[in-house]
């Protein structure tokens, strides 16, 4: 069986150790037009804030590694061209320029995804920076130093955690969003209004309700919005990801955004093509639909499930809650499922309820409080999504309420479900049963 991988970041190099490992006979061939494999992207902030020393940590394989499993590995190989109807695959190796082509049995599509790059007056000046792979992450690791003031365009996730780390290492940041909040798309406007301060408290300028709309400047740079003006060194711009399929545009079913839908065996609408990570859609458990969501969470279980179901269907896709988590300044903050506003937005009818409480006994020396909401369907009183907030770690909390989402629990269920008593940890009932009751609560009114 001959096998081309196209990619091999995360869903890539997962898939390949995992087809390896199920057919160790199988010619397994991965063209990455990279020059590295396994970076986690994850790290950028946290060695930007100095939180880590060494970024080549952040380098889980090698292909090295992949070629004594077996697999012939080409870097700076870039496919340009698949022929689906003769199972052909065009390729350019970007060192020599040369043209070849390979033929293949199956086709494992992980190309991943690519930061979007908004129509901005300016935005291709050269102090505007993109966060992805790891040739970002040495420019940004090459520019700190001398850059004194950083703007951060997109206050997502990533965004989020780019601003936190400058500022950390004394920069002085500016991170602005069209949204009225950071975040909106994980948490409620208590949670964000705890972010922002913290944010502000650390000396960051939020732009938040403004959209960019030039980017001038050599030297010094002017990000100029629709509601003011900033002056910064260097722009980093994290407006979110788009996927890399161009390749099969009008060749394979997609969403609008170009996210290639597979079944629940990662299975593209061609049976011999199979997909994984950001270059396809997620079955998203909370709303039962199709949604992009560029997560490494969902890119090496995909991966995984590419190589147990090549060649029958064997193991299902569990979909995803999109769960996430965060560490800002010393606070946690941990998201799973749909927020209240986006339960809305797709006309799903859900209800909110939020409880803060400290997390352990007040007897205890020290304890501190867990700010947390709950969303679900009033009618089945199944749960569709929660986010926790505290300056004690409560990333596992999210998770416990993603197996619930997943699992379709009630808000009954949270209320009683089994959970560990200590004082050192909590109270009789986990703060989390207590957010269970706090629901029933709000329904018996
Ligand atoms: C700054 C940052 C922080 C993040 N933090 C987290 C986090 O904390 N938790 C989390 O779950 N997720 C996080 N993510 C998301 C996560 O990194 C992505 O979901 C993940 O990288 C997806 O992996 P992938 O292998 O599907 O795709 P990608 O990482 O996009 O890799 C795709 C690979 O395909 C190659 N390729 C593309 N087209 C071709 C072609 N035509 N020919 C040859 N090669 C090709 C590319 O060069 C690339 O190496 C973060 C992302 C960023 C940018």
């Amino acid at each position: 069986m001959k096998v081309v991988v196209i990619g091999c970041t995360h869903a890539g190099t997962f898939a390949i150790k995992q087809i390896l490992s199920e057919y160790p006979d199988a010619d397994v061939t991965v063209y990455e037009k990279n020059d590295n494999i396994s970076f986690l992207s994850c790290g950028i902030a946290l060695y930007l804030g100095d939180q880590i020393k060494d970024p080549q940590g952040l380098f889980y394989s090698s292909p090295e590694e992949l070629k004594e499993l077996g697999a012939t590995v080409k870097m700076l190989h870039e496919v340009t061209d698949v022929d689906l109807e003769n199972k052909v695959v065009t390729i350019e190796n970007l060192d020599t320029e040369d043209t070849l082509t390979d033929s293949y049995d199956k086709l494992v599509v992980t190309t991943g995804s690519w930061p979007i790059i908004p129509p901005i007056k300016g935005i291709d000046n050269d102090k505007v920076f993109l966060c992805k792979n790891w040739n970002h992450a040495q420019e940004l690791f090459k520019k700190a130093p001398d850059a004194k003031r950083i703007t951060v365009i997109g206050a997502g996730y990533i965004g989020a955690e780019l601003a936190e780390a400058y500022s950390r290492t004394g920069h002085e940041v500016t991170l602005i969003d069209g949204a009225d909040r950071v975040m909106p798309k994980y948490f409620n406007k208590e949670m964000t209004d705890i972010i922002e301060k913290d944010y502000t408290d650390n000396g960051v300028k939020l732009g938040l309700g403004e959209s960019v709309e030039e980017i001038s400047g050599d030297d010094t740079i002017t990000v100029k919005t629709n509601k003011g003006v900033y002056e910064t060194d260097l722009v980093i711009l994290c407006v979110g990801f788009r996927p890399n399929t161009s390749l099969f545009k009008g060749k394979l079913d997609m969403l609008q955004n170009g996210a290639l839908i597979t079944n629940d065996y990662m299975q593209t609408s061609d049976p011999d093509v199979f997909g994984a990570g950001d270059s396809v859609a997620v079955h998203y458990n909370p709303t039962h639909s199709n949604a992009y969501i560029p997560l490494a969470t969902n890119a090496v279980r995909q991966g995984i499930l590419v190589g147990k179901n090549l060649v029958k269907p064997t193991v299902k896709y569990m979909g995803t809650q999109s769960t996430s988590g965060l560490k800002l300044y010393e606070r946690t903050a941990a998201s799973t499922g749909l927020t209240i506003e986006a339960a809305k937005a797709q006309g799903i009818n859900a209800r909110e309820v939020r409880l803060t409480d400290n997390y352990r006994p007040e007897f205890m020396e020290t304890t501190t409080p867990v700010v947390m909401s709950l969303v679900y369907n009033p009618d089945t009183r199944q749960i569709l999504g929660g986010a926790l907030l505290s300056l004690y770690d409560v990333a596992q909390s999210a998770n416990t309420l993603s197996v619930m989402i997943q699992n379709q629990n009630t808000i009954d269920d949270l209320a009683m479900v089994d959970m560990l008593f200590q004082p050192q940890f909590d109270r009789p009932f986990n703060y989390l049963n207590e957010l269970g009751q706090a629901a029933q609560a709000q329904e018996a009114k």
